[in-house]
């Protein structure tokens, strides 16, 4: 049963061997300073689970600042801590970043639901938390080492697949757990159960009130880490598609412009990045002024903001047709490829043409960009000039055109074409 559940050969065999040192010292550590430590959260989940993961947090019964410190003092490395929230971050002399943090400090809202009974302190630490499933501890006391701690059934919940709440207003105190739910969802192929459900569905409202980072942080974590399919099918299912992106395409017309989109990602090296998820939010908009408004008001930094900007500013100036390569490369030259495919992803879900554009174009952007360089133009004999960059964009045209040409007929053709222009303009 959960209730004798020892954690500690999973530990062992799980973590790599230096943050399994490091996670039974921290025990011995705090133990001998009478404090009682525990590993919580997600690691612990994953143990569980069989899943990789090796962020360590750790919550101690007594003063995370003090352990910290000690911690320093006799193993070396550097402790960074935070008095008004009672936590530090130990960085072992091997580099491992650890936080330990006091239980019962109020980093999350205090539950107005918590009945007002004695609990252990970390007890009430972990009713403070989201899931369940994310509401369990493991000892790290020499005595009792790799005990599970699970007040909420969290063992039988992951068992079972469940997302559940520990409590009736949680998502009233934290609706972002709507979205965090949604994504622990995917990841396992879990789901809410009915209570849990239900509650969700009430709270896609109340969204509306949440600031835009705190969604952002969570929504970016949904299209980016797990699937912008699966999000837009769950958040439409459960009524809070419309709370996050008031100008929202219809859920089948998303869905064909994702499928266009995944599959020029799958052929075109997208920016690998974890700011794209704007730019997808953005594809699932309706692409007025205000969606764009209301995407870039997600944004966190310049990189997410630019996403939305370079689509908007595609969209207004270009009518999606088939024309040659080269003149797609005039207008997209120095946009990002995420935007473009964006742009492309929308026009191709209407107009199956325009994804093959999109496809050719971006793809034989790839192929072409620094394939000719300045250099090779001046050892053609052209002057170094203002004219450089738009003589190579028109080499790049020419050879996305006629991609069978090699270097050397192209720089036979620069040759041809540009010194002679080259000389006009010195005649003019
Ligand atoms: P991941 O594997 O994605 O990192 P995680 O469970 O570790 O998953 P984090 O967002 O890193 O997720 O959060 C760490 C832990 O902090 C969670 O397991 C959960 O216990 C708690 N937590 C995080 N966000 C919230 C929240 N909004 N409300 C309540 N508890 C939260």
């Amino acid at each position: 049963s959960a209730a004798r559940t020892n954690l500690a050969f999973s530990a062992k065999s799980r973590l790599s061997q230096n943050l399994f040192n490091l996670i039974t010292l921290i025990g011995n550590r705090a133990s001998a300073l009478n404090m009682k430590p525990y590993l919580i959260g997600g690691i612990v989940r994953d143990l569980i689970l069989g899943r990789d993961n090796q962020d360590i947090d750790i919550v101690v019964e007594g003063n995370a600042i003090e352990l910290g410190e000690n911690l320093a003092a006799s193993e070396g490395g550097s402790v960074r801590t935070h008095e008004a929230f009672k936590t530090a971050t130990w960085t072992s002399p091997e580099g491992i970043k650890v936080d330990l943090t006091s239980a019962r400090t109020e980093y999350y809202d205090y539950p107005a639901a918590l009945p007002q009974v004695e609990l252990s302190d970390i007890k009430e630490d972990l009713y403070r938390r989201d899931f369940t499933i994310n509401a369990m501890g493991m000892s790290l006391a020499p005595v009792d080492f790799g005990r599970l701690i699970d007040f909420f059934n969290g063992y039988l919940d992951i068992r079972g697949g469940i997302i559940k709440v520990l409590y009736n207003l949680s998502f009233t105190e934290d609706p972002t757990r709507v979205l965090r739910a949604m994504r622990f969802e995917h990841r396992f192929s879990f789901h809410m159960d009915e209570q849990t459900e239900t509650l969700a569905r009430n709270h896609g409202r109340t969204l509306s009130s949440v600031s835009k980072p705190r969604i952002a942080g969570e929504l970016s974590r949904l299209l980016i880490e797990e699937s912008p399919v699966f999000f837009v099918k769950r958040a439409a299912e459960l009524d809070v598609f419309r709370y996050i992106l008031s100008s929202h395409e219809d859920v089948i017309t998303c869905l064909s412009r994702l499928s266009v989109y995944e599959e020029l990602a799958k052929q075109v090296n997208l920016e690998k990045s974890i700011h794209n998820w704007t730019a997808i939010l953005t594809l699932l908009s309706d692409f007025t002024p205000d969606a764009f408004s209301e995407c870039r008001s997600y944004a966190h930094n310049k990189q997410e903001a630019r996403y939305v900007s370079e689509i908007e500013s595609i969209s207004s100036a270009v009518r999606p047709a088939v024309i040659k390569l080269s003149e797609w490369h005039r207008i997209l030259e120095g946009k990002s490829s995420v935007a473009s495919a964006v742009f492309f992803a929308k026009a191709g879900s209407e107009d199956q043409a325009i994804a093959e554009m999109g496809r050719l174009y971006l793809t034989g952007r790839e192929q072409v960009k620094n394939r000719i360089s300045g250099q090779d133009l001046i050892k053609l004999g052209l002057e170094p000039g203002p004219d450089f960059k738009e003589w190579l964009l028109e080499i790049e045209g020419k050879w996305l055109d006629e991609p069978n040409l090699t270097k050397d007929d192209m720089l036979r053709w620069a040759q041809e074409h540009l010194l002679i222009r080259a000389s006009e303009n010195e005649t003019e």
